[in-house]
């Protein structure tokens, strides 16, 4: 069988970013070998390291190399380092959102699924979680994020204003997105708006609404954001796929990692046109960077919706699922999603939890 090869542009980051990538990298490698594929992973800075190389979050060769290449893989950027009140200052966040902006990726993909395995670990009945499986499908290069941004002084009080904007093709295509999605899961999509107070919110649903006539065998329902934030925890196992915009999907994406018991299982795909881009949900999460006991799940799930939404290799990628689901199901565990029950010897590092994810794509489970 001869070799496929893909260049994958590697962006590790700060903080948890660099380990956990490495266990990624390694997962990568042992499917590349069972299914005669070469991944040819090139390196570059993104965010507070590329601040400190070379005085911007988001350097040019950075760029060149994510758009040449077939997928890009990033860990997370950010922390107190390079915090800055500061509007003048370089924001590792810069590198996150320019290189979204840049590769038109408008459409992320964020699935929460719950583990039977880990239901106890949900902080919530786990009668409520048992058997979720949620896709949040967040608009990603809009909205308030990519608003104008303007501090200044009216007589001597200082003003902030962040511009929140969207016009209806940006609201037609990821409405498009949940739609496809939901036609290959549940058939129900939940738009998430703030339609009552908000004239985004109001074309929001009116957009949709307009798109969900070409998809007659999809269920669609209207929430208030507020209303969401709490159906959540309330009632999770109404969901299907969640479409909402670029802000409340960040911030219900957290909120549904509770679902799931840890923000350390959160995985993500940003897609557009052309070159897509895999990351986790969580940050860089400086707390425990560097101590070896960062769950390294996420990026290793978004290496497998790389595998599976960017190259088109559906049999690899469900080989890493598989795998993460063998392991989790034999009770090995990192420190965020350990239990008062958990047998100690079963809790593992960052590298010891890729090392038996590696084993189990080996043995071919
Ligand atoms: P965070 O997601 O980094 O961490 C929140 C909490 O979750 C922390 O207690 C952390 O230890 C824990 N956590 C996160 N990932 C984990 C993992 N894989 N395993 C175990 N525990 C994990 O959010 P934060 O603390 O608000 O932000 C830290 C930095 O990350 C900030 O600089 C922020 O701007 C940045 N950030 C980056 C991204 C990104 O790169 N996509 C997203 C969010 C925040």
């Amino acid at each position: 069988m001869s070799l496929q090869r893909y260049e994958i542009c590697v962006l590790p980051g700060d903080g948890i970013g660099p380990e956990i990538m490495q266990v990624a990298l390694d997962v990568l490698r042992a499917v590349g070998r069972k299914h005669d594929v070469e991944f040819a992973c090139t390196e570059a800075l993104v965010g507070g390291c590329a601040i400190d190389a070379c005085g911007c979050a988001l350097p040019e060769a950075t760029l060149d190399l994510a758009r040449s290449a077939d997928a890009v893989l990033l860990g997370a950027v950010g922390g107190p380092r390079w915090d800055t009140v500061d509007p003048d200052k370089p924001r590792p966040e810069d590198g996150l959102l320019g290189i979204r902006k840049e590769l038109g990726l408008y459409a992320n993909l964020r699935p929460v699924r719950v583990y039977d395995a880990l239901v106890d670990a949900s902080p919530l009945k786990p009668d409520a979680v048992r058997g979720c499986d949620i896709l949040i499908v967040r608009e990603l290069t809009g909205g308030l994020y990519f608003g104008d941004h303007e501090t200044v002084e009216v007589d001597g009080v200082a003003c902030a204003h962040d511009v929140m904007e969207y016009d209806e093709l940006e609201v037609e295509r990821i409405a498009r997105r949940a739609f496809e999605a939901a036609a290959i899961r549940q058939g129900k999509v939940t738009s998430v708006d703030k339609a009552n107070v908000l004239d985004t919110g109001r074309l929001w649903r009116k957009v949709v609404h307009r798109a969900a006539a070409e998809y007659p065998d999809i269920e669609i329902v209207d929430m208030l954001v507020d209303n969401c934030a709490m159906q959540l925890i309330m009632n999770p196992g109404q969901f299907d796929v969640i479409l909402t915009e670029n802000t409340f999907g960040d911030i219900l994406s957290d909120e549904a990692s509770v679902l799931a018991g840890s923000l350390g299982l959160l995985a993500s795909a940003s897609l557009g046109d052309g070159t897509s881009l895999f990351e986790p949900c969580h940050g860089s999460a400086p707390d425990i960077a560097g101590k070896n006991i960062a769950n390294p799940l996420a990026q290793v799930l978004s290496a497998a919706m790389m595998l599976a939404h960017g190259l088109g290799l559906d049999e690899a990628a469900s080989d890493v699922t598989c795998a993460v689901d063998a392991v989790l199901a034999d009770g090995w565990r990192t420190a965020d999603i350990a239990q008062d029950t958990t047998d100690a010897a079963h809790v593992l590092g960052t590298r010891e939890m890729g090392e038996r994810i590696v084993a189990c794509i080996e043995e071919e489970r």
